[in-house]
């Protein structure tokens, strides 16, 4: 079997390996990658897009890296959360008004109550 030629990695990638094991500087994110709208899962900080001969993977500053699927899940299930944080704050938000319309009521019918027993 004849030996493989050596493989030569593209120094955009060189530059990306070198980055996981450590933190990185924006401006060497800004130089391989394009900021992307997305942020990080773990530290919500800026997810820079790194396009890795046609994978798609997003990058933040300290060395978080994840596929477009890991960020694609990520931010699904923080909509999700906080759609459901908005759903809890309407129920609570509606069965406090409805508290405070028995209340209301109560209070409108303790007084009619008053003023029938004062005028009988
Ligand atoms: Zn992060």
């Amino acid at each position: 079997m004849p030996a493989s030629p050596p493989q030569v990695a593209p120094a955009d990638m060189k530059l990306e390996v070198g980055m996981a094991a450590m933190d990185s500087s924006e401006d060497e994110l800004d130089r391989i990658g394009k900021r992307s709208t997305f942020t990080c899962p773990e530290c919500r900080g800026t997810l820079w897009e790194m396009n890795e001969e046609g994978a798609l993977r997003f990058r933040g500053l300290v060395s978080h890296a994840y596929t477009v699927e890991t960020v694609v899940a990520e931010q699904s299930r923080r909509l999700e959360d906080a759609l459901w944080v908005d759903v809890e704050r309407r129920v609570v938000s509606r069965a406090e008004t409805g508290r405070e319309r028995a209340d209301e009521r109560r209070a409108v019918r303790e007084r009619m109550d008053a003023t029938i027993e004062y005028s009988a």
